[in-house]
């Protein structure tokens, strides 16, 4: 018997969650896939999208050219590139748009070989301040990119900070910072948490990540409730159970102690394939169709279930620990953390199954 651990990809739900982004606003969206696809398999979801998506969005040159390799012939933005005229080369060579952010990125092109023009979207920072010019400084890198001949100006661009906080203060400023300004073309601004909320009108093309893998960055509003569904299901099974009393402890630094004489047990999942270590007791996991807990400290390749009540677990029952059934936005929460990082943690040992 091979090891139970595995997660099941759905890749329909990659697909109804895309026309959700795109049913709610009736904008574009190019699809955010970066970091392996935010955990489920770059160019899988890249394959899965390319008859609907408008185009791919992705932190680097790389991975742009890792789409390009495999033959993806959507429009890609990178989000987080030419930083050296190499990368400007390349990015007119297999057609990539680039965000530019910074004076440097337009100094390095003047050394780059262009085979083509590169379509740029000009980034600007409305209140994120980490990536993007001034707005005070928009006009000027406007003019240069539209006075180059080696550029084409597609997009202005922001970035949201707060949009999947309950208090939208910050984030109707950015939006009113951005839309009340006269763009010369059209304008980029939602993020997933952004398209939950309804999008913005005045907007063309959004960049939805997160809620295409079917979980919902906003605080106040669920996945469910957003009608996102889940494309990866992580399961795996019970591989042993045993009885301990009342008062005894679980675990490494015996961090639990039973309340009450207690039917433990335990799955083949562990931190070293990403379930996280910080995941405290009570993080719900599902045995055999019942909703459990998690008890005492996550190891590297087990974990610790309290299943007193549910007599029909047993050796080889099936377990979930984040997809259909487990909200993984609850295990993110519980163990401190976004459910970003928990998919984009899930390691290699985890064979990933296509549904
Ligand atoms: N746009 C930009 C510039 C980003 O950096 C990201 C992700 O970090 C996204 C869009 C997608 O954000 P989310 O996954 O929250 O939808």
């Amino acid at each position: 018997m091979t090891r139970p651990t595995r997660a099941l990809l759905k890749w329909d739900n990659l697909r109804h969650n895309y026309r959700k982004a795109r049913e709610a606003t009736r904008h574009e969206a190019y699809a955010v896939i970066k970091s392996d696809g935010y955990g489920h398999g770059m160019l899988a979801c890249a394959n899965a999208l390319s008859g609907e998506a408008d185009g791919f969005a992705v932190a680097c040159v790389d991975e742009a050219l890792t789409l390009r390799q495999a033959g993806i012939r959507q429009p890609i933005l990178v989000l987080e590139g030419a930083y050296d005229p190499e990368e400007w080369t390349l990015a007119s060579k297999y057609h990539l748009q680039l965000a530019v952010h910074h004076p440097q990125q337009l100094k390095d092109k003047a050394e780059a070989d262009l085979s083509d023009e590169v379509a740029v979207w000009l980034k600007v920072s409305s209140g994120m301040n980490r990536l993007g010019v001034k707005l005070e400084d928009a006009p000027e890198m406007m003019a240069r990119i539209r006075n180059d001949n080696d550029l084409i100006l597609r997009h202005v661009m922001s970035h949201f900070a707060t949009s999947d906080e309950a208090d939208t203060g910050f984030y109707q400023q950015q939006i009113a910072t951005m839309t009340e300004h006269a763009w010369p073309v059209p304008l980029s601004l939602s993020n997933s948490a952004s398209v939950i909320r309804g999008g913005i009108e005045q907007e063309r093309v959004l960049r939805p990540g997160i809620m295409l893998y079917g979980s919902s960055p906003c605080e106040d509003i669920s996945a469910a409730e957003a009608g996102l569904k889940p494309v990866m299901t992580l399961q795996s099974a019970l591989i042993s159970t045993h009885t301990v009393k009342a008062g005894e402890t679980v675990g490494y630094g015996c961090a639990w102690t039973a309340p009450r004489d207690s039917r433990i047990g335990v799955v083949a999942i562990g931190y070293g394939d990403g379930y996280p270590r910080h995941a405290s007791s009570g993080t719900p996991v599902n045995v055999a169709g019942q909703r459990c807990e998690l008890v005492g400290r996550v190891s590297m390749d087990m974990i610790t279930v309290d299943v007193t009540d549910v007599p029909e677990a047993v050796i080889g029952s099936p377990v979930e620990l984040w997809g259909e059934l487990v909200s993984i936005d609850e295990v993110a929460g519980l163990a401190n953390t976004i459910s970003y990082e928990l998919f984009c943690r899930l390691t290699k040992r985890v064979p990933r199954v296509n549904l």
